[in-house]
């Protein structure tokens, strides 16, 4: 591991400006993956800034919706009685994710930021890597690729965000809150992540010593129901091959009169099913059309050697937790 100097923040404030007098420096709250990614020479920040004091760990009410602040852990978000109650797909989503250790430490700003857990971007010692090593090549692409990306991809990389958490933000129409040497934003979910294209080495919209606070969550739809579903090797403690989130209102009736899917394990970022979206609304939700709006939104998709699979497999995880959802 590089050597590194070290500092704690006590305010926001002192966090960005101390960011913006180091170069090279780096936000560490929970640590879980970045000092991870330390050990394996894959981040190499010439200095720390200690976040995980700051006064960003309550979970209030606003007008319409919740505040999470950035350092709450993502046990303690998982367990609070507000998104039990009213964003259970968050927390369905917190509990399916790495284990209660992790957990415990894990803050929900550093969720946001998890990195791909592409084997090739773990491993120094494999000289190709896009988002590791920008014009390196893409050791995935021609190699293993059984866990990566399906949608979305593009020649520069095909790897896949981990977070399961952040399936659920984007079903739930989240907006993050940042701060940074500039001001304060606010960017909304889907505009927070980003597609490869050919800046892979970018996994965000962030700009240059932005410090995330808070993930703000709009109230939640009326009468709603909603699943987490998450499809894995394993069942604890491992990452999506494929998951989905689903939020959505029924009538009486049973029509959809609103629904949101987002699928985690396919792309480089949470992947709102737009198009399958679009062929619900406003219809009977019945088996037929559940299938045929999968299919419309998996018509894109683009399989590696090893990964055809998963386009059948996101198919019926879509049918499977919108049905659980509406059920
Ligand atoms: Fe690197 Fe992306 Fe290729 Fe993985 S898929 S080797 S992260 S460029």
């Amino acid at each position: 591991m590089k050597p590194f100097s070290y500092t704690r923040a006590a305010t926001a404030t002192e966090a960005i400006e101390t960011h913006a007098s180091h170069p090279e420096s780096q936000f560490i709250g929970g640590g879980t993956n970045l000092v991870d990614l330390m050990k394996m020479g894959v981040e190499r920040p010439a200095h720390l800034i200690d976040i995980s004091r700051l006064p960003l760990s309550t979970i209030t009410e606003l007008d319409a919706g919740i505040r999470i602040g950035a350092m709450v852990s993502n046990s303690d978000a998982a367990a609070h009685p507000l998104i039990r109650t009213r964003y259970p797909v968050l927390s369905q989503a917190l509990l399916s994710g790495a284990s209660q250790q992790l957990r415990n430490m894990a803050t929900m700003g550093g969720n946001l930021l998890q990195r791909t857990r592409c084997y090739y971007f773990y491993n120094p010692t494999y000289r190709e890597c896009n988002k590791r090593d920008p014009g390196s090549g893409c050791g995935a692409i021609h190699g293993v690729n059984r866990i990566h990306a399906i949608l979305g991809a593009s020649e520069h990389c095909i790897a896949t965000h981990p977070s399961d958490m952040c399936v659920a933000l984007a079903a739930l129409n989240a907006t993050v809150q940042v701060s940074g040497p500039h001001g304060s934003r606010a960017i909304p979910f889907e505009d927070f992540h980003r597609l490869p294209g050919a800046t892979p080495q970018l996994d965000t919209n962030l700009h240059p010593g932005e410090l995330i606070t808070s993930i703000d969550l709009p109230a939640p739809l009326a009468g709603f129901r909603s699943h987490y579903l998450k499809v894995r090797d394993r069942n604890s403690y491992a990452f999506a091959l494929v998951s989905v989130a689903a939020v959505m209102e029924l009538s009486a009736d049973r029509t959809v009169k609103s629904v949101r899917i987002a699928l985690g394990g396919v792309a480089h970022k949470p992947w709102r099913a737009r198009q399958a979206e679009n062929l619900l609304v406003g219809h009977p939700l019945e088996p037929a059309r559940l299938r045929a709006a999968a299919d419309k939104e998996l018509a894109a998709a683009k399989p590696h050697q090893d990964n055809a699979f998963k386009i059948e497999l996101a198919k019926r995880a879509i049918v499977r937790a919108v049905t659980i959802a509406a059920a």
